[in-house]
């Protein structure tokens, strides 16, 4: 079993969509075990998402990503990682498959609803960004 971090985005929360965003994970095996809502600062923003810092839509993602609410999570199940990225669907809503969060949530390639760990070691930075050891059961 493994665990990966998600966050769902200001998009989402702003449409009040993360109970039918989590009922898609469960309903994937993925099990929520941490979950806290928070209102990031653009400069936490920009910290969290600082391998992009030379990509274009860097500072438009930081403003977006401080605009409002976001609930960051850690979810657990077999393949967790991979498992997850599936049920978010491609990063571009236009892209994506039927059924997955963005095909069925998302706005644009920029406000697409969710975020996940893409590897093994992002996974574990990323979730010892937001929890410790004890938030997680
Ligand atoms: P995430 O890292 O959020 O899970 P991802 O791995 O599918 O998504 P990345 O290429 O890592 O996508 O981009 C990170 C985030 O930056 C995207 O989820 C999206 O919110 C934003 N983004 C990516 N491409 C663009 C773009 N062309 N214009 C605006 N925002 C973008
Ligand atoms: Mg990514």
């Amino acid at each position: 079993t493994e665990r990966t971090f998600s966050m769902i985005k200001p998009d989402a929360t702003k449409r009040n969509l993360t109970g039918k965003i989590n009922a898609k994970f469960e309903d994937a095996g993925l099990r929520i075990v941490a979950q806290k809502r928070l209102h990031l600062s653009k400069a936490q923003a920009g910290e969290f998402y600082k391998v992009h810092a030379e990509r274009p839509f860097y500072d438009e993602l930081c403003e977006f990503m401080a605009s409002g609410p976001v609930v960051a999570q850690v979810l657990e199940g077999e393949n967790a990682i991979a498992k997850n990225r599936e049920v978010m669907g491609a990063t571009n809503p236009a892209d994506a498959d039927e059924g997955t969060i963005r095909a069925d949530f998302a706005e644009s390639v920029g406000e697409n609803s969710v975020h996940g760990s893409d590897a093994p070691e992002t996974a574990k930075e990323e979730i010892s960004f937001f929890f410790s050891g004890l938030e997680i059961v």
